[in-house]
């Protein structure tokens, strides 16, 4: 199959670690290439945010990224590229138009509006548009309130996207979950979650140096909602309980190097750790490259990771194919990959003292912490490999170009319309 991804605002080629690159940049590459290695051609369509930027860059064997200019040739946060994207459609429908694909897969809603967008323009052979939310709006504006910085239109166009796609590939159940009282039929939805590059993350390989204090690690965007103040929090309550040898390592933010302390979510968790009393017990590393995080979680004793809510969250899964422990929240796709009891512990969000109870728990069972990191490495292995996502989500691909060939008669002539009899 020739397979057009679409990600606006996550390039395949990004930095992780900063503002908005993350899972999404980590998502689209992986699965990119590993359906090119399935035989499939893969063309990524990516907003161009430097000018410095060559339209094509090979990314591996059987995958391009092109640069759209869509906006500025600059970085622009996320939450302001709605008005770019008529462009981004204009320049998507001009490069289907030259060479047609058989499959369209856009990623964030923004990417899913210029896909639908372009796909019914004149002109172009309008193959099946299948679509991966990433993160939905509303739950976002549920957890974040005032904060949540999308734009207005969200809320509207968002839901018309499910609405309006072939397909919506969900990354986990509780996604699947919220897709269905906005409208999207359930019938279209099929649940493949994101893998893990279990030959990058594995227990075999270097560790980082460490010290003899019990070491938790947290990897992942510093942003409020990932939870790494609540972390921060429950090592006080450790320490107020005599546990004063366990030390925080935190990955992630918008600056690596020397940089880090520049960084102002450093800053404000650094205050944060000041006021619990635990600055000494947290060492902010900054942004690491992807290759260097294998070696740093094989440092760890365990990984938590605290979000208030997780659309899926890949850090667990790279814990544990790395062999390692995991102290989660139950929250969004971690409800699916951490199994409570067998890869590592499931806590409520927002919950210091049930973040100190877990690690309590783990500090005083070496041989249960053991058996939680072989158990994890099986499960990333078995059910999180890049080529099962890959076999899973052709199969979601066929299943669209089937149901399309088959004809669903009101694909797309019911722009910002709910489909009767699908809401339950
Ligand atoms: N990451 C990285 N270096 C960093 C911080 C994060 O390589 O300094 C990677 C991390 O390994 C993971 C991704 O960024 O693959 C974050 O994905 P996740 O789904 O956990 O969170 P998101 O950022 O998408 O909310």
């Amino acid at each position: 199959m020739r397979i057009s991804m679409v990600s606006e605002h996550a390039s395949p080629l990004a930095t992780l670690g900063g503002v908005d690159a993350g899972g999404q940049n980590v998502h689209v590459a992986a699965l990119s290439s590993a359906l090119a290695a399935r035989g499939h051609a893969v063309t990524v369509y990516t907003r161009r945010d430097d000018d410095a930027l060559p339209e094509r860059v090979p990314l591996c064997d059987g995958v391009e990224v092109v640069h759209v200019t869509a906006g500025p040739p600059a970085p622009v946060p996320k939450d302001e590229l709605l008005p770019h994207m008529g462009q981004f459609a204009d320049e998507l429908a001009e490069h289907w138009r030259a060479d047609a694909p058989d499959v369209i897969h856009s990623h964030f809603w923004m990417s899913g509006l210029a896909a639908l967008d372009a796909a019914r323009r004149p002109g172009v052979a309008s193959p099946p548009v299948l679509h991966t939310f990433h993160a939905l709006g509303n739950v976002k504006k549920r957890h974040q309130g005032s904060d949540d910085t999308s734009p207005p239109e969200r809320s509207l166009l968002e839901p018309q996207v499910g609405r309006e796609a072939d397909g919506v590939v969900a990354t986990c159940s509780d996604e699947a979950f919220e897709l269905i009282p906005l409208g999207v039929p359930s019938s279209r939805i099929s649940v493949v979650p994101c893998g893990v590059d279990n030959t990058l993350f594995s227990p075999d390989g270097p560790a980082e140096p460490r010290t003899d204090r019990f070491r938790i690690v947290t990897v992942g965007r510093l942003v409020p909602r990932k939870g790494v103040g609540t972390t921060i929090s429950a090592l006080a309550r450790l320490a107020a309980r005599g546990h004063d040898d366990v030390e925080l390592v935190v990955i992630g933010g918008s600056q690596g190097g020397d940089a880090v302390q520049t960084d102002p979510d450093v800053q404000r968790l650094l205050a944060h750790a000041r006021a619990e009393g635990v600055e000494h017990l947290v060492t902010f590393r900054g942004q690491l490259r992807h290759e260097e995080l294998p070696a740093a979680l094989r440092s760890a004793d365990l990984v938590v990771c605290a979000p208030w809510y997780e659309p899926f969250g890949i850090v667990p899964l790279e814990a544990m194919a790395t062999g390692v422990p995991v102290v989660a929240t139950a929250v969004g796709g971690l409800i699916d990959t951490v199994v409570h009891g067998v890869t590592g512990v499931h806590v409520p969000p927002r919950d210091a003292d049930a973040i100190a109870d877990a690690v309590e728990g783990m500090l005083a069972e070496p041989a249960q912490r053991v058996a939680f990191g072989r158990a994890g490495v099986a499960r990333a292995a078995v059910r999180y490999s890049w080529a099962k996502v890959a076999a899973d989500t052709e199969r979601a691909y066929r299943r669209a170009a089937r149901a399309q060939a088959g004809g669903r008669p009101e694909r797309r002539a019911h722009a910002g319309r709910a489909e009767g009899g699908v809401r339950r």
